[in-house]
């Protein structure tokens, strides 16, 4: 049971095996080259000593969905900035 949000967390990061229980990968809600992300099979929790976003499997799960929308949505912002900004140029040629 303990060892199910190692696993569920493994999924999309490649975790090592740290001390006492622990794992510890890159974290996946900054940027970083130096694994600071620790998931705690005793507690059943994570912890990231980086950015401090923690919590347990269910906000893991919350959590990398709220970072897969508002990366869409800077995405999708971009995309509609550039037609706009197309939109603009165009009209001033003409
Ligand atoms: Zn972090």
């Amino acid at each position: 049971m303990a060892k199910d949000i190692i696993q569920a967390i493994g999924l999309s990061i490649n975790l090592k095996g740290f001390k006492n229980g622990n794992h510890i990968g890159l974290c996946p809600f900054h940027k970083e080259k130096t694994p600071s992300f620790v998931v705690s099979e005793k507690k059943n929790r994570f912890y990231c000593l980086g950015c401090g976003k923690a919590g347990d499997g269910d906000d893991y799960i919350r959590l990398m969905q709220e970072s897969a929308l508002s990366a869409q949505i800077k995405y999708l912002q971009l995309k509609a900035k550039n037609i706009l900004n197309k939109k603009n140029k165009m009209g001033k040629n003409e």
